[in-house]
């Protein structure tokens, strides 16, 4: 019986795989199973890659297998629909590569038993650093008598490569940059050699019909947006769009919440749309032809991969990185001693959701994150940094920013949102400032020095009147 290391992959050194299970592979089975989960799409993507390249290795057709999970946690309507939009470009994509696409919803939506059905040889799986998504796998793992592989497939550099936390991006960015050129490289898109015919009796969800079909109890309230559309094939458009005319303007711009100055990626990275390879060699390919400057493309990456990866790194190595809990001591000790400071207002938690507090800057982030999915960066960090000041304690501030973050965003739920709170409510990945009320040394924002430094009537119009541009 062939084993998952005899393959000549060699799967033991690769730092992007994880073996969550080695040993014999079903030597009956009739095809190599690819969990999607965290890579929703069919390009560019080494989970998929690794799949197709060990199925051609065993002579075997790959099955690309969605799962999709009514009431995941803190997913609303809002959020299916985006993932939903994205199934057709899947579907279309993975045909290309001759890999068959099966969905299904719950209660249909158990992996082990489409491994039954389908008679896999082995399972390969991507990754997602978050809590629940890790604990899944490795309970998936306990119960299967198959080799398990996943492969950390949305990020450039893998996790693997760092095992610790780093507490500031400049001491995890030289170790960034150093790896990048082993990591950095444009996938083949192997097709697959063998072509797998499904019987016609198993069962498979209609990528073009609505996920939600029939879940009475989906939180309906957060409703779609017409800002984004799901998919690989939008993603593209959209990296296409900033690469050839905002990108030349990413540093002068990209703190203006006024002007269309940064990618709006962040929705399609988070559902695994678009891969962050993808969008680094477009980058780099502008630069090539002229369309950007370097200095446009080093201040882009210091975030797509900086900050970005730095999140993934924080939510993999600090437990309680959705609580107050993750604060270094400083920020604990400096908070603390604050935390019966006057506050200038104390809003409730319906307040904030509803937008209705003293300060109209706040207030059109919060109506821009509510009506279109999407809240600009500069304008993430001074929300969440008047959360803090407006509640009676940064444990309480935390949670409802998480809360908020999570329900709204269309990127919500992900690395990048925990590790943001995080660096406006509890220090994290920061240092400390001049002591300040409320915020002790934790770095604050005001107001007056915030709103001078763009046209913030001008962003407080757009939102109102829905004039800044989706994809
Ligand atoms: C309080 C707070 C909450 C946030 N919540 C989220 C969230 O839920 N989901 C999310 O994806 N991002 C979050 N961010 C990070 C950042 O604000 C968004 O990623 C960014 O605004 C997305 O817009 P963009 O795609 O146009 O970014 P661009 O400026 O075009 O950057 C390209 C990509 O780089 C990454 N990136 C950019 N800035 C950051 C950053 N500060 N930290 C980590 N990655 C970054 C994102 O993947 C982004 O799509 C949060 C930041 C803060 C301060």
């Amino acid at each position: 019986m062939r084993d998952l290391f005899d393959l000549p992959l060699n799967l033991r050194d690769d730092k992007r795989v994880t073996v969550r299970r080695a040993g014999p592979l079903n030597r009956h089975g009739s095809c190599v199973v690819y969990w999607m989960q965290r890579a929703q799409r069919a390009v560019d993507n080494p989970a998929l890659d690794l799949a197709i390249a060990l199925g051609n290795e065993l002579g075997l057709p790959v099955v690309a297998f969605l799962s999709i999970i009514a009431y995941y946690p803190g997913a609303n309507l809002r959020h299916y629909v985006f993932l939903n939009q994205g199934l057709p470009d899947i579907e279309e994509d993975l045909a290309e590569r001759h890999v068959t696409f099966i969905v299904r919803r719950t209660p249909d939506h158990r992996v082990e038993q489409l491994l039954q059905e389908a008679n896999a040889a082995l399972l390969v799986g991507d990754e997602n650093h978050c809590r629940e998504p890790q604990r899944w796998r490795q309970a998936l793992t306990r119960r299967l008598s198959l080799p398990f592989v996943t492969v950390d497939a949305d990020v450039v550099v893998p996790t693997k490569l760092f095992p610790q936390h780093f507490y500031a991006l400049r001491h995890m960015r030289p170790h960034l940059l150093a790896e990048l050129p082993h990591y950095l490289a444009p996938s083949r898109n192997e097709k697959a050699a063998y072509h797998w015919a499904p019987r016609s009796t198993l069962a498979r969800w209609d990528v073009r019909k609505d996920v939600t079909q029939g879940w009475r109890n989906l939180d309906r309230s957060v409703r779609p947006v017409e800002t984004f559309t799901g998919g690989t094939h939008a993603a593209l458009r959209r990296l296409r769009e900033f690469t050839s005319h905002t990108l030349r303007d990413y540093p002068t711009k990209r703190n203006h919440p006024e002007l269309d100055g940064t990618s709006r990626l962040s929705p399609y990275l988070h559902f695994g749309h678009i891969s962050p390879a993808t969008v680094v060699l477009a980058a780099q390919r502008a630069v090539k032809e002229d369309k950007a400057t370097q200095a446009a493309y080093d201040a882009f990456i210091n975030q797509v991969i900086g900050w970005r990866e730095l999140a993934v790194n924080f939510v993999k190595h600090v437990r309680q990185y959705d609580s107050f809990n993750c604060a270094p001591d400083w920020a604990q000790k400096t908070l603390r001693q604050h935390v019966r400071d006057r506050r200038p207002y104390l809003y409730s938690l319906e307040d904030l959701e509803r937008a209705d507090t003293h300060d109209e800057l706040w207030n059109a982030a919060q109506r821009q994150m509510v009506r279109y999915g999407w809240m600009h960066n500069y304008l993430r960090m001074y929300w969440a940094k008047k959360i803090l000041e407006w509640t009676p304690a940064p444990e309480v501030a935390y949670q409802y920013a998480v809360l908020l973050n999570d329900r709204y965003e269309l990127d919500g739920r992900d690395p990048n949102g925990y590790a943001g709170i995080a660096w406006a409510i509890a220090g994290v990945h920061d240092r400390p400032w001049p002591e300040r009320p409320v915020f002790g040394v934790v770095r604050s924002m005001s107001y007056g020095s915030t709103g001078r430094k763009f046209g913030f009537q001008r962003y407080i119009r757009n939102v109102d009147e829905g004039c800044w541009c989706g994809s």
